[in-house]
């Protein structure tokens, strides 16, 4: 049977299992202070507990469920992409983005990713599965510990924008942003993590009702101005049309400090002509305080059928949005020369580093 993992538990099912156990409830709190404020990646190092604890906990429950297999840091900027073994063998990345005053962590979701859009390498092989919480958690831990824990390096806000559709593995999804909200876990402010949706519109209706899910911050891929346009390259646009979505976010209890994020993927001579802009203006229309636009030029990967558009013309998108009075800044990719821009992570480096004969167990 595989054990089971902490790293899979919100605070309330952990307190729960801990009295199954016929331990004090204040374990509870001890156990998640030690793997989401030390971060420890052993049993043994919670010292405050008990012997005989913790060698139940060694025999009966894991702690770690990703496997280092490679990094690589960007000259450019600092940014460090991870590249992580599963236990069966699939993996995910990660990607650590230091800025001026903060630090940010990219996260993957699934394994995969069965929307298919057409300027994602992610989807290529369509969905293969969903993380576990535990899997979504970790990611968080490990790249803290691998950076360090000095107050300076610090991950702050963490964006669901690596591999995967947040949305469609909703249960992990939600409880990973249980963990990383709670006090008595990882403890990060609800602003700073965001979620990024390809904008199923049922799933993200039912986010906003669900009251058990921490409100965070919404990234919607636009990536379109009209339906024609966005049904090419998503063909989710057929059941989710643009003008429906449109609606539902405009109908979204709206909160300062909360802006809507419309991200949209230039794509040269497909989305990014000037028509492009003022449509998407108007797509917009008087709810310009509800959203904020991230541009981001498309990363070419090998075989991808889009080119990037110059500078000049993203910026020339980018000054049509403005004289609009809306919000718009340009997402030129972290960590060029590694590769690792969010939603373009890849796993085909991994075929130069293990062979089948040298998978981890982890
Ligand atoms: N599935 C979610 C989150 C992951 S993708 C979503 O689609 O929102 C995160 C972002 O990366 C999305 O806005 C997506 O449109 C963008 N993206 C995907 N592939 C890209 C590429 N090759 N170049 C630039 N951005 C890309
Ligand atoms: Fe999936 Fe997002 Fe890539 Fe679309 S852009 S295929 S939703 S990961």
């Amino acid at each position: 049977m595989e054990k089971i993992c902490l790293k899979d538990f919100n605070f309330g099912e952990l307190e729960r299992w801990v009295r199954k156990q016929g331990w004090q409830k204040f374990r509870a709190k001890q156990i998640a202070k030690w793997i989401y404020n030390k971060k420890v990646a052993s049993y043994d190092e919670m010292t405050d507990i008990s012997k005989e604890i913790r060698q139940y906990l060694k025999e009966n429950t894991t702690l770690n469920v990703l496997k280092l297999v490679s990094y690589e840091k960007s000259k450019i900027d600092g940014s460090i992409k991870f590249l992580w073994q599963l236990h069966d063998g699939n993996t995910i990345e990660s990607v650590f983005i230091p800025e001026r005053d903060h630090n940010t962590l990219c996260i993957s979701t699934q394994v995969g990713c069965a929307v298919g859009c057409k300027f994602c390498y992610t989807t290529k092989d369509g969905l293969i599965r969903n993380l576990t919480t535990a899997e979504i958690v970790d990611q968080y831990i490990q790249v803290q510990r691998f950076v360090g824990l000095e107050p300076e390096k610090r991950i702050s806000n963490i964006v669901y924008m690596g591999m995967g559709e947040p949305l469609a593995n909703y249960d992990n999804v939600k409880k990973s942003v249980q963990i990383f909200t709670d006090e008595r876990m990882a403890g990060l402010s609800n602003r700073k993590i965001t979620i990024s949706s390809s904008g199923i519109i049922a799933q993200i209706l039912k986010m906003y009702e669900d009251k058990s899910f921490p409100q965070v911050r919404l990234a919607v891929s636009l990536n379109a101005s009209d339906q024609k346009t966005r049904e090419e390259i998503m063909p989710i646009t057929k059941t989710n049309t643009i003008e429906d979505l449109m609606n539902t976010l405009n109908s979204l209890p709206f909160k300062t400090g909360y802006r809507i994020m419309l991200e949209y993927v230039l794509l040269k001579g497909v989305n990014d002509t000037e028509e492009d802009a003022h449509r998407l203006a108007k797509l917009i229309g008087k709810n310009k305080k509800r959203y904020k636009v991230n541009l981001i030029p498309f990363n070419p990967f090998e075989g991808s059928e889009y080119e990037r558009p110059d500078e000049k013309r993203v910026e020339r998108f980018q000054k049509i949005l403005w004289d609009y009075n809306i919000s718009a800044f340009i997402r030129w990719s972290k960590g060029k020369d590694i590769s690792a821009a969010c939603g373009q992570l890849r796993k085909k480096q991994l075929d130069n580093f293990i062979s089948k004969d040298s998978l981890v167990k982890v």
